[in-house]
């Protein structure tokens, strides 16, 4: 009885790999009939014989899976025989790219973050960096978003399938704030014990954006945040100015205006004076001889309170700058998206 099932299977099988080569849509054959059949043919057999048959049933089915999953139809291409020897024959001389004296080297990104960290570093801020995958209470709620806060859609992030243990889709992080609540948990006791919180944050973070030579999904934030005793917008600014004329190496202004983010009251957008026309006015700052580069602000006391800190004692400020804004300001470019290709020209540049 078996033998004969197996060769139902075997007759069947061949017809199917024929009738796949014909198939436009190759996954149409899981739905064949001829496969139907065969699994009709269970509900019939002798039990003593099911398991044997349907083994060789979802041996064949899976074999359709893989081979409707092969993208390559209609192209032949050489077997590989992984048994064959070695050929030992080969020099490097065969490829001559490999013996050339060209060396690879940091993207301008990577090497634009180290000089930031050690613009910080002799400042007495440590580092740590932000995940590229986060949950709804980092990203949000510990950050003064309540639910169903309307600044939530300011940030059109990208969410996962996959749920937490509260049931929230997982976010890739749309800003390096993400990491705030951590940092503040984390150093809490040392704070109690006198030692401000001082950290920068790089990272990369993920919008829903439309892209164009402005915008890209993916680019890099550089997050800070001080918390101590006595802290004021007055020691905000005076780091960001110590920021940004290390960063461009020259003396550079500042200007805010009122802004709104949930996690910092009040909250600043700031804008510096063009390192390159000194305010009189160039095509990198649209004649404005200002450019507007982040948002920042005093910790909101919600943010310190949820992360234990009391704000009748403590208080802190944060901001978020774009890496990448900061770097193509710096050397004049004008295209984000050269950062992601890989585009040797540009990037050899650097
Ligand atoms: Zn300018």
């Amino acid at each position: 009885m078996i033998k004969e099932l197996e060769k139902q299977i075997a007759d069947t099988r061949a017809k199917l790999f024929e009738k796949l080569a014909t198939l436009k849509n190759k996954k149409d054959i899981l739905k064949s009939t001829e496969l139907k059949s065969l699994y009709d043919e269970m509900k019939v057999i002798p039990n003593d014989h099911k398991a044997s048959y349907g083994k060789l049933l979802n041996d064949l089915k899976n074999e359709l899976t893989e081979a409707s999953n092969e993208d390559n139809a209609g192209v032949d291409l050489e077997p590989i025989d992984v048994t064959a020897p070695a050929d030992f024959n080969i020099s490097l001389k065969d490829f001559p790219e490999l013996l050339s004296s060209e060396k690879g080297s940091k993207n301008p990104i990577t090497a634009e973050i180290d000089l930031l960290l050690d613009i910080f570093k002799t400042l007495g801020f440590s580092s740590i960096e932000s995940p590229e995958i986060d949950n709804d209470y980092n990203m949000f709620s510990s950050l003064n978003f309540p639910e169903g806060h309307p600044a939530r859609d300011d940030w059109d992030t990208f969410l996962t399938h996959e749920k937490d243990s509260k049931n929230k889709p997982f976010i890739a992080p749309a800003h390096t704030s993400t990491m705030q609540h951590r940092v503040l948990v984390s150093e809490r006791a040392e704070l109690e014990k006198g030692k401000p919180i001082a950290y920068v944050i790089p990272g990369r973070v993920f919008r829903n954006e439309d892209v164009d030579a402005r915008h890209e999904h993916t680019f890099y934030q550089l997050e800070g945040i001080y918390v101590g005793k006595d802290i004021t917008v007055a020691n905000l600014l005076n780091i960001l100015k110590v920021m940004f004329s290390k960063y461009f190496g020259k003396d550079i202004e500042l200007k805010v205006q009122p802004f709104y983010f949930p996690f910092t009251e009040p909250s600043f957008e700031l804008a510096v004076s063009c390192p390159f026309c000194d305010k009189k006015g160039c095509s990198v700052c649209s004649r404005s001889g200002w450019i507007e580069l982040l948002g920042c602000g005093m910790v909101h006391p919600n943010v310190l309170e949820q992360a234990g800190i009391n704000p009748a004692i403590y208080t802190g400020f944060a901001w978020g700058v774009g890496i990448n804004r900061l770097v193509m300001i710096k050397y004049g470019i004008d295209e984000i998206r050269h950062f992601m290709t890989g585009n040797l020209e540009f990037l050899e540049q650097f």
